[in-house]
């Protein structure tokens, strides 16, 4: 959507803290250039943009071109602690944003590996294969034919018309209900900080996703540099008591800090601002 379309009322607010930004980092002395940006780089635009903490959350471990190796994370946090000394004025937070594997509700990032970080997110991504690399492939391939074939738009109108039973002949219940599965399972079993980018990449039943959200506290990502939540999932999870998280999910420093367009899908969708974490009216 266009976010232009509320330039005024995007102006009256602020981002507090963003705790979905990837940097590049290096895996055994390799350079991951999944993302563009040092640590400090990052900093220093959200240092630009006022946020008041700035979180580094790079894809869990498991994911096979692009996971960040448990090993590189205490290096990070070394980095961390010595840019923290020399910027008093932002937090610097390390986490991660693990990979719901599958309907076991784990993710690549185990409950003992939890405490290395500061906070965890999780989300759904293709290149995450677990303990059952055949299903996984099986579920990955389905929800990419779901997505190539306009599966997205198609899901949406029947919502709308309160049809969804009736939605791809082929694939329909089936793939949203397991989908679902995964999802509300991850969130339960491991109480992550925040679920990122609900229904990106494949179809769920965002009402049970936001209904398990309300159970674990967790909170429901707006994503600004992905479509989800729309502006239709974000009125159905609305219906819970879920608090929002606006996420800029910069994969370049420059996109730190940045909330206009899931501000924007927010306010469409009529929900209150004050659901969401971490944004603030300007005092001035
Ligand atoms: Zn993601
Ligand atoms: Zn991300």
């Amino acid at each position: 959507m266009d976010s232009r379309r509320y330039q005024s009322e995007l102006c009256r607010y602020r981002m507090i803290f963003d705790l979905h930004t990837h940097t590049r980092f290096s895996r055994g002395g390799r350079e991951i250039t999944h993302a563009k940006g040092t640590l400090e780089q990052t900093v220093e635009e959200a240092r630009n943009k006022g946020l008041s903490a700035i979180g580094i959350s790079n894809h869990g471990p498991g994911h096979i071109t692009y996971g960040m190796p448990i090993a590189a994370v205490e290096e990070l946090k070394r980095q961390r602690d010595q840019l923290q000394e020399k910027y008093s004025d932002i937090r610097i937070l390390i986490g991660v944003e693990a990979n719901i594997i599958d309907l076991s509700g784990d993710l690549d990032v185990s409950s003992a590996q939890y405490k290395q970080f500061d906070y965890v997110l999780a989300g759904y991504h293709y290149g995450i294969f677990g303990k059952a690399p055949c299903s996984a492939a099986l579920l990955h391939g389905a929800n990419w034919m779901w997505e190539a074939s306009g599966g997205r738009r198609r899901l949406e109108r029947a919502l709308q018309a309160e049809e969804a039973a009736r939605e791809h002949p082929v694939l329909r219940g089936r793939l949203i209900e397991r989908n679902t599965q995964c999802m509300t399972a991850a969130i339960l079993k491991n109480r992550p900080t925040a679920v990122t980018h609900p229904g990106d990449k494949m179809p769920c039943d965002i009402r049970a996703v936001a209904k398990a959200c309300e159970t674990a506290g967790t909170w429901m990502e707006i994503n600004d540099s992905h479509r989800d939540l729309s502006v239709e999932n974000l009125r159905r999870a609305a219906e819970y008591d879920v608090t929002f998280v606006i996420g800029s999910d910069a994969h370049g420093p420059k996109r730190a800090g940045c909330f206009a367009e899931g501000l924007a899908r927010l306010l469409e969708a009529g929900v209150d601002p004050a659901r969401v974490v971490n944004i603030a009216e300007k005092t001035r």
